[in-house]
């Protein structure tokens, strides 16, 4: 049988329903189709998290110093005080629980956070003991 130009080779495979002219858009669908790698999220566990609310109480932590002027007083964020992104672990020392208004207020304000003990630089050693607000200079 006599080859044409269209019937040479095998048959292109068309895992996709596309047409090989569409080398890009096939791209695109096999990388959609590929599975994801799954994205490992830490999360603190339930008995560090419950730690942390005992020693609160359910307070923002930071409420005695009313970051901001923002603080309303019910803690509802775990802040970790060295960054995840620092290598921070989920530990009782590690987390400090705010409210939201204060949680931000430290991440809006890393120097007077630092100076505060809300942030530890990554160059400092992880925390050990919990964090305690500076007493109030009267
Ligand atoms: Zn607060």
């Amino acid at each position: 049988m006599k080859r044409t130009p269209l019937t040479r080779g095998e048959p292109p495979k068309r895992t996709t329903g596309l047409t090989r002219n569409e080398p890009l858009r096939r791209r695109q669908v096999e990388a959609a189709l590929r599975p994801k790698p799954k994205r490992k999220r830490r999360s603190i566990t339930t008995l560090v998290r419950d730690r942390v609310r005992e020693r609160s109480g359910g307070l923002c932590e930071a409420r005695s110093l009313n970051l901001g002027g923002r603080c309303s007083g019910r803690a509802n964020h775990m802040h970790h005080r060295k960054l995840r992104s620092q290598g921070g672990l989920d530990q009782k020392a590690n987390l400090a629980h705010l409210c939201s208004n204060c949680h931000t207020w430290v991440h809006s304000n890393v120097a007077d956070a630092v100076a505060l003990g809300l942030i530890v630089p990554g160059y400092r050693p992880h925390p050990t003991t919990p964090w305690r607000p500076p007493r109030a200079s009267r």
